[in-house]
């Protein structure tokens, strides 16, 4: 728990650091492109074409600059969670389409959600944002192809299991499976650091599994890799089972106390 709380405070740092300078960023970026439009007017004589080439080039860097400066306020900007009853089955079915048009066609996904799947007690916006992360992930692990599929199950934890922290009781288990790459120990050791990618650069940002990351642990959730190099990577996340359904399903109340004459 102690080592969860210290990434913690990491993460917090590094997202007050990376808004600072995602911001100014982002003023610099729109001075260069303010620049380089004036410049783009003045252009004259006998190689317009050939500069306004390099003009549209730089331009069209600067906006990339400036929509990866976008990412990096929303990680930086977390904003407070609004947990909810969430049933994970109907979230998870609600994606299909949207997960089906980011993997693309060489990738199969499929999602199961046996019935009696307990709601869940967290922010459904951001477990999709992390669900996504996730695939995008799993996807990226399977540049020949492959299968994605997402579970949801129940899942009960107990102290024995919890040996990074977290909180024995009833959760409600998302994994994201992939017959991809795999994961090497230290990869997995450095994974949910923020900016840790492996990635060619333009495609990696390393603040996906951060994302994932932050919005389980401030949902008192727990999250956890498993990975085989060469066979696939599964990340299960457990998210705390609602509360509020079970004391509606709970019913007639109890007569806890017997009274002694
Ligand atoms: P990014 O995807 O931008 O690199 P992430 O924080 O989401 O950032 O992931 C960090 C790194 O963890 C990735 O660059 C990759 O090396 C590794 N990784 C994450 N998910 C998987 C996966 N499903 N299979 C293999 N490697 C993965």
């Amino acid at each position: 728990a102690e080592e969860a709380l210290r990434h913690a405070q990491k993460m917090d740092a590094l997202g007050q650091l990376t808004g600072g300078i995602a911001h100014d960023f982002n003023n610099l970026l729109t001075a260069i492109t303010g620049n380089l439009e004036l410049l783009n007017a003045r252009i004259d004589g006998d190689d317009r074409d050939g500069l306004r080439a390099h003009t549209t080039n730089a331009k069209a860097a600067a906006a990339r600059a400036a929509a990866l400066t976008q990412r990096l306020l929303a990680f930086a900007r977390r904003q407070p969670l609004r947990p909810d009853e969430t049933e994970p089955g109907t979230l998870i079915r609600g994606m299909e389409e949207l997960l089906g048009r980011t993997v693309g066609e060489q990738v199969s996904i499929r999602t199961e959600a046996p019935p009696g799947i307990w709601p869940a007690w967290c922010d459904a916006n951001q477990l999709e944002i992390a669900l996504l992360n996730l695939v995008v992930n799993a996807r990226d692990a399977m540049p020949d192809g492959g299968r994605i599929t997402i579970t949801a199950a129940n899942a009960r934890l107990t102290e024995a299991e919890l040996t990074h922290g977290g909180q024995p009781g009833d959760y409600v288990r998302l994994s994201v499976s992939d017959t991809g790459s795999g994961m090497a120990p230290d990869i997995i050791a450095r994974a949910f650091d923020p900016f840790f990618t492996t990635k060619p650069i333009g495609q990696g940002t390393g603040l996906g599994l951060s994302q994932v990351y932050g919005f389980v642990s401030q949902s008192n959730g727990v999250v956890r890799i498993e990975s085989l190099p060469g066979r696939g990577t599964t990340v299960h996340l457990f998210l705390p089972r609602s509360e509020k359904g079970r004391l509606e399903q709970a019913g007639e109340p109890v007569v806890a106390a017997t009274i002694e004459a």
